[in-house]
């Protein structure tokens, strides 16, 4: 499945709305999870290959030019319109699918499959937490855009520093609390650390945590040991590991995994 750049917007300096259309988006289906995402696929700058591209068309390609796989959310897909939205962390020129976003152009063409995912905010709470950076605040955003106006959320969003906020509309009741990174004292245990010192709603809440793997992983713990929250039903996972690609990241994914669920 493929589709092309209609429009970027710009929702702050460092994350880039990516409006997506047309090509084969009429077989697109969408997810009901609000963390939905697709496996999209970058093609390196100057590779020969061009989308959309079959898996025969890239045996002759040099393995440095073949498109690179990376999950990107789905901030909304709107079926009538055909448009798709994604909000792309713009980290710099390292990697493939950061710097395709910055300097993508209407009529670009991305390919990808999906949607996969698997948290919807549940109706059976008093209230929600979320917790993430720049490359949850798809997730977060279309989780509290499909809040009801009685429901209560209480959201930590990490970004680069003032300035860099985004507008997270909800008919919900929001206690938003932007974390800056350009503050932080140390770069593992400091989203954690404002957490447990900020006092949370009575009731039961559900639980959505994603970003930078140490970040995600002190906040399990923290929520485990101190908040009594129960793992087995809470929305938590490292979307990205700082000072690896997602290439060296999905090597030592799983032995990441397996520690951290020996944290607690
Ligand atoms: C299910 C899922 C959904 C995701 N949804 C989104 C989304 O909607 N928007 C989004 O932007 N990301 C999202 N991510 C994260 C994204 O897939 C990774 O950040 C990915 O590594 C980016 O690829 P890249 O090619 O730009 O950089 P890579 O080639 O993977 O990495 C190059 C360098 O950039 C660093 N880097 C990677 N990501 C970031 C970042 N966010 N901030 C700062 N430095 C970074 C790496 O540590 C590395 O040093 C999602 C991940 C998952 C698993």
């Amino acid at each position: 499945m493929y589709a092309e750049v209609h429009h970027i917007d710009r929702l702050s300096p460092d994350v880039l709305r990516v409006v997506l259309t047309g090509g084969t988006l009429d077989q697109f289906e969408g997810a009901a999870a609000t963390d939905a995402y697709i496996n999209a696929r970058f093609v390196p700058a100057g590779s020969p290959v061009a989308v959309p591209f079959s898996q025969d068309d890239l045996d002759s390609v040099p393995a440095e030019f073949r498109p690179r796989p990376r999950r990107f959310t789905i901030r909304e897909w709107e079926p009538e319109q055909q448009m798709l939205t994604i909000d792309f962390v713009a980290h710099g020129d390292a990697g493939f699918a950061g710097s395709w976003a910055q300097r993508a152009q209407p009529g670009d063409r991305l390919q990808f499959d999906g949607a996969g995912g698997s948290y919807r905010p549940s109706p059976d709470v008093d209230w929600h937490l979320f917790v993430g950076d720049e490359s949850a605040i798809g997730a977060i955003g279309a989780s509290l855009q499909s809040l009801e106006p009685d429901a209560r959320a209480v959201v930590f969003a990490v970004v680069e520093q003032p300035g860099y906020e985004i507008d997270l509309p909800s008919q919900a009741d929001v206690d938003l609390h932007w974390l800056y990174r350009a503050h932080a004292a140390d770069s593992e245990n400091w989203v954690a650390a404002t957490v447990a010192e900020t006092a949370l709603p009575d009731g039961a809440f559900d639980v959505f945590v994603h970003g930078e793997a140490a970040e995600v992983r002190a906040v399990r713990r923290h929520l485990a040991a101190d908040r009594g929250v129960d793992l087995s039903s809470a929305s938590i996972s490292p979307y990205w590991r700082r000072r690896h690609s997602d290439e060296d990241w999905r090597k030592v994914k799983r032995q990441w995994m397996t520690d951290q669920s020996q944290d607690l």
